[in-house]
């Protein structure tokens, strides 16, 4: 296990089902199998994967009979040792022990898994979907997300939840909506019904790099109900937009990815 250092145990790791779930992790337990099917099988046999959270495992025990290697990341002392434990027995589970957010990136590069899934922590889903789309995947990534997140992801040009993550997610995805679920799939219930996308790369290469894309998709919604123009005062004029052929009166929720391609160019060049 890859791990800032380990502290001693005080919990009984010996049973999964023993671990009470911890909220301010977003813990919140996927009991449904049918979802866990559709989760699983939505990955092809033998592929390199990485799951985030495993948890007590309800998603992983499957992944672990179809992947060629499964590398684990989860913050909880308690489900990183037990995995530990597991991956004693295993020679394809690896486990890396840490917040995602601060792990993710290196153990793409460590791991160079072709599909990325999990049932992601509620709490951090946004920032997370922003680095997990920065990598373009040869697989894809199978993620479970509250509702309104996954909502936000899929949304088109022109609707109230368009926004920073609608246009980052098209830079190597196409996104698509797989199941909808209701709180009572989980233990303990969330307030809220959760989907999980799916995310296949559309192998287009992308005009501006994603670094680019996220600096300026940051500016650009920073403030919605101004136009674009406004987003952008004193780094790019009215004549610049028209230049690019958009409109700067338009609000940034009107811009398509390829706009904000266009406009991520002309901003990377001040
Ligand atoms: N995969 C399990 C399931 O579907 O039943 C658990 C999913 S639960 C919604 C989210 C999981 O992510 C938990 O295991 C939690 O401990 C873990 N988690 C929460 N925050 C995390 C973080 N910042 N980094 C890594 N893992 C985290």
């Amino acid at each position: 296990m890859i791990t800032a250092k380990l502290r001693p145990m005080h919990h009984d790791t010996s049973s999964p089902s023993k671990l009470k779930a911890n909220k301010a992790l977003g813990q919140h337990f996927l009991k449904d199998k049918h979802a866990v099917e559709k989760i699983v099988t939505a990955l092809p046999m033998h592929a390199r994967a990485i799951e985030i959270g495993p948890g007590p495992g309800a998603i992983t025990e499957s992944l672990l009979q179809r992947a060629q290697t499964l590398t684990v990341i989860e913050k909880d002392y308690r489900f990183a040792s037990l995995w530990s434990e597991r991956a004693k027995e295993l020679s394809h589970l690896h486990i890396v022990h840490g917040n995602v957010l601060e792990v993710l990136n290196d153990t793409v590069k460590q791991y160079q898994p072709e599909w990325i899934t999990g049932n992601l922590p509620y709490n951090i889903s946004g920032p997370l979907t922003a680095q997990l789309t920065s990598h373009n995947l040869l697989g894809g990534m199978v993620l479970m997300y509250q509702r309104e997140v996954g909502n936000r992801i899929m949304a088109d040009p022109g609707s109230k939840t368009y926004g920073g993550l609608s246009v980052l997610a098209r830079h190597h995805y196409h996104v698509k909506r797989l199941l909808l679920l209701p709180p009572g799939a989980f233990a303990p219930p969330p307030k809220v019904h959760s989907v999980v996308l799916l995310f296949t790369p559309h192998g287009n290469t992308p005009p501006c790099s994603f670094e680019i894309l996220q600096k300026t998709v940051r500016k650009g919604f920073a403030h919605r109900r101004k136009t674009i123009l406004n987003n952008f005062k004193g780094s790019l004029s009215a004549e610049d937009f028209i230049r690019m052929d958009i409109n700067p009166k338009n609000r940034p929720e009107q811009l398509g990815y390829d706009a904000w391609t266009r406009i991520s160019m002309a901003y990377s060049n001040q």
